[in-house]
Order: C-alpha cells, then structure tokens, then sequence
C-alpha cells in the first residue's frame, strides 16, 4: 500500500484554470481533455455550456443566462501524469465557489487574452491564488488573432500583479501569421499541437523558426526571439513553486498551438499534491492514512435521485471504496461505499483514490462544506474561507405554515454553500447573505422546484456583515450584549455582527478597539 502511495502521489497534478469571461478558458479545457483523450471530439464542454443538457429545474437558470453555474472536476492522463482540472463557474456572482475551489488546487494556469492582457476578473482571482501562495502558470492565449507584443504583455504581468515572469516559449509570429512556439531553453520549434514532439533547431535565424513566417517580418521577429533569449528571467522552480514568478506560455486553444507545451509543463514542473495545514498538525501527501476535505457540493447532478455529491480533496493516504471514515465534526463513523472519479461527460465508482485527487461522495446530507474526513484522527482541515456576503436578505414566505420547511431547506441550501445563513439573536427571521445576485435566483428557483415553497427576498436593513472575534471572551460577550439587534448567528453558531453600512461598522470598529470584524472565516 505505502509503495503505491509512493508511485501515484507525485504523478498527480491537481490545478484550475483561472481567466477573465472570454479569454477561453472553456476551449482551452476542452483542448486539455482532448489531448488526455478524456474526449473523444472536442466541442463537448462547449456543448454542454451552451445548453443541450437538461439536468435539473434550477440549472434552467445556467441555460437562459449562458452562464456555467456548477462547479465540477474532471479527470485526465498525459503522458506519465494524472491531472485532475477543478472548473470554476465563471460568472463573478458564484465567486464564492471558486475560491473554494482554489482551496483544492495545487497550482492553477491563468488565461490571458493576448489583445486584452490583464481584465478585472484574472486580477480578483490571481489575487485569491496569491493569498495561499498557489503557483500559477500562464498561458497568452488567442494569439492567432491580433495581439499584442509580446514584451509588452510580460511587463503588464509584471507591474500589474507584481509577479516576476520566466517566458518559457517564444510565439513565433501572431494574427494570421501566427506559426508555432519556440523553447527558449531547449532551442526546438513546434509547430502546431498536432506534433507531438518538438524540433531542435539551430537558432532564431533557422528556417524552421523564422523562416515560417512572411519574409518581411523575420528580421524583426529573429531581433525580438534574440532579445527575449538575453534579456528575460530565466525560470526558476523553487520561485515558482514559491508562488513568485510564473512561467509564460503562448499560443491558441482554438487553433491548437501552445497547448502541449502547457501541459507537458504541467507535468514537468507543476507541483505535486502539497501538504495540507490543518488544526493540529501539517498532513503529508505521502502519508499512510486517509484524510479529506470537503469544498464543494452539488445538489441534483441526477434528476431521477435527490441526490447531492460532496466533492471532496484527498490530501493524504488512500480513500477506497468501502472504507469507514470518521467525520471529525460530528464524530460519527461514514461508510464511502460510493466514491465516483469524474470525467467530461461521465462518471465512474473510484476504487481508490491519493493524494490530489478529487472524488464525489453521494450523500443525503451528511457533508458540509469544510468537512474533514479522516481514517480516525482528530484533525480539522483549515482554509475553505466563507466571504463575508455583500448582499442581505430577509426570506419572504407568503404560507406562514411552512415555516419550519423553509428553516430546514434554508439549513441545507446553506450547507450545501449555495447561500450563507444568519439567524438573528433576537429571534427575527432568518437572514440569508450572498455574494452575488445570481445566487438569490438560484436559491429562489431550489426552493420552489425541490421544497414547494414560493419565495420572495425583502431588503434587510443591514448592508454589511463581520464575523466577530475577540482574544478576551467577555469583551467579545460585552459587544454582544450591547448589540443584541444587529447579532446573528451563523451555520456554527459564531457570532457576526450586522450594520446598515460600511460607516457604522468602521465607527463601531473605532469604538470597540479589541474586537475584531472580519471579512473572511476559514471553515474549520
Ligand atoms: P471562456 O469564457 O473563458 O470560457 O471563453 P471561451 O473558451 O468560451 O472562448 C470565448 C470565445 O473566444 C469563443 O468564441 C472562442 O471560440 C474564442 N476563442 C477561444 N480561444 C481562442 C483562440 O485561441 N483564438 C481565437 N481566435 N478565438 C478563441
């Protein structure tokens, strides 16, 4: 068992794909997928987030929107690796669920289009990625349409996220002209990624490089490729793997260039499943037994069962079909006598998974997020961060009979991570908080397709919301009592503290030196 542990951990490479809408992030997976023969024809993803499946009520919202609501992993081999790629929805409103996704990844490949350079999202996003340190391989992408130099875009990486970049490719042309890739270290040219193995060649000047493109422009091409060989920062692992310099890459999903340089990448230098802080103690990758963690759930992947799949991260040992896990929150022993790995379009039972690798277990409610698996050891993962919500509202049930439904499906809808949940010390109904509009569809469509229970969302009269912490109890028991109104309570029972706006929280803040108002908690 320890040997196998041994030979499949460092195989794996578990990452996201983090991009601004339109930089191609969906093509670019589809193209990753085909070239691990995941799929058979590229177009599936694509299909898939146009329309064509009808999986459940709610998803109808993901149809009409054109937006990719649910987050999913799917799984892959090249070469001598194992990839297990986490989508994130790509619609800033499901932004909460993509940074628990990051929570689960290794590294991530960052997305950029070559017209456009650094946008909003691929900023917000690299900045979550920074925060834990999570190595990020870039990849300009659409470099066969008009793009810009290529200089130019490095320095844009540079000064805007201050990260060092290690070009590890060269584009040989762009627009129409765009040919092929050439490695700067290794001195070889691929053309497009329908070859399979790169060329050596002798130098810029070669015909295989510059010779590809129109005679006018190979002499400045031949200039740029020399300068970008002296001038830009060689690649360094350990400044990578550190999270402070990224290696660029360049080419188009669409039109098959780049993508295997990107991925053979991947497996050459993209890091193996890390070890993983939790309460008491840091858990090797490599370590015998099994712990996991919850960061996602689904509900209605299969309409026929209500059923919901926790996706949880292996982070050590092994997880086998059949085994006994303890759930360290409650405790309680867990049979996972149906664990499913996960690919484009299917899924199938996983007799055993390692560290890195991603499995849904079916479950009637059982798993939350930030949940910790174990093979028995008390331990808690740390690091699946909840946001403070930026919207609030008060649910609205026009049957004051079903209240006790909608408590109940408001606590499973909050479990699941579909909303954040407060209720009120002072007994008023419960609040519910998100991070974008969007999710208030979603919940609103749930609860009347899965629960029967037609509701409506009433401004609350807060604005904002802090978790609230104190080193001293009484302090923190003294702040409660003296604001019983605007206490609420949430999932755990931990305190947060509700204001009508940023102005009074800061001049509550002012007031109340030793306490603190956070904006994220990390699940324990
Ligand atoms: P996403 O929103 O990031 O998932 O982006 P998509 O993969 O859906 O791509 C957005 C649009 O850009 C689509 O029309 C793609 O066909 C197009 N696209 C993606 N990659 C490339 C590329 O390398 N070159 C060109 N010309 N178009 C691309």
């Amino acid at each position: 068992m320890a040997d196998s542990i041994a030979r499949e951990v460092p195989r794996r490479r578990t990452f996201a794909i983090i991009a601004h809408p339109d930089a191609g992030k969906t093509t670019l997976t589809e193209k990753l997928l085909l070239f691990g023969g995941a799929i058979q024809l590229a177009g599936e993803v694509k299909a898939k987030k146009d329309k064509i499946q009808t999986r459940s009520d709610w998803m109808k919202i993901e149809r009409e929107r054109g937006i990719s609501v649910v987050t999913s992993v799917m799984t892959f081999e090249y070469g001598d690796h194992i990839f297990n790629l986490l989508d994130t929805p790509g619609h800033e409103d499901f932004a909460d669920d993509t940074y628990r996704t990051l929570s689960a990844v290794d590294s991530a490949v960052m997305v950029i289009d070559a017209a456009k350079g650094i946008e909003p999202r691929t900023l917000k996003l690299f900045e979550v990625c920074r925060l834990r340190d999570i190595p990020i391989v870039t990849f300009v992408n659409k470099m066969d349409r008009e793009a810009r130099d290529p200089f130019d875009i490095l320095d844009e990486i540079e000064q805007k996220l201050a990260l060092d970049t290690a070009p590890i490719t060269w584009p040989i042309g762009s627009g129409k002209n765009f040919s092929g890739t050439f490695h700067l270290a290794d001195s070889a040219v691929r053309g497009s990624d329908s070859e399979e193995h790169r060329t050596k060649v002798n130098g810029a000047r070669s015909d295989l490089v510059a010779g590809r493109l129109p005679e006018n422009e190979r002499e400045a091409f031949a200039e740029g490729l020399e300068l970008a060989q002296e001038a830009c920062r060689p690649f360094d692992l350990a400044a990578f793997r550190e999270g402070h310099l990224t290696p660029v890459f360049w080419g188009s999903a669409l039109r098959n260039f780049g993508v295997r340089d990107l991925i053979e990448a991947l497996g050459d230098v993209g890091p193996a499943p890390r070890a993983q802080e939790a309460d008491t103690r840091k858990v090797e990758a490599t370590e015998e037994k099994m712990t996991s963690f919850v960061f996602k759930i689904q509900a209605n992947m299969d309409p026929n069962h209500r059923d919901r799949i926790a996706f949880v991260r292996v982070c050590s040992g092994t997880l086998e079909r059949g085994m006994k896990a303890k759930l360290v929150r409650t405790g309680k022993p867990m049979s996972l006598s149906a664990p499913q790995f996960f690919f484009a379009r299917s899924r199938i039972t996983a007799d055993e998974a390692y560290a890195g690798d991603v499995v849904g277990i079916p479950n009637h409610g059982t798993l939350r997020i930030g949940d910790t698996l174990t093979e028995g050891e008390e331990l808690l993962f740390r690091g699946v961060p909840n946001f403070a919500p930026e919207i609030l509202r008060r649910v609205r049930l026009g049957d004051a009979m079903k209240a006790k439904k909608l408590k109940e499906a408001l606590q499973q809808m909050a479990e699941e991570g579909v909303v954040q949940l407060f209720s009120p010390e002072d007994g008023s109904p419960a609040i519910v908080g998100v991070v974008g509009a969007l999710q208030l569809d979603v919940l609103k469509e749930r609860l009347a397709a899965e629960y029967q229970l037609p509701v409506d969302f009433e401004v609350a009269r807060f604005s904002v919301c802090r978790w609230i912490s104190a080193d001293s109890r009484m302090e923190l028991q003294r702040f409660i009592e003296s604001h019983r109104g605007d206490i609420a309570r949430d999932l755990d029972e931990d305190p947060v503290f509700l204001a009508q706006h940023e102005f009074s929280l800061n001049y509550e803040a002012e007031r109340w030196k030793d306490i603190r108002f956070a904006a994220i908690k990390d699940y324990q």
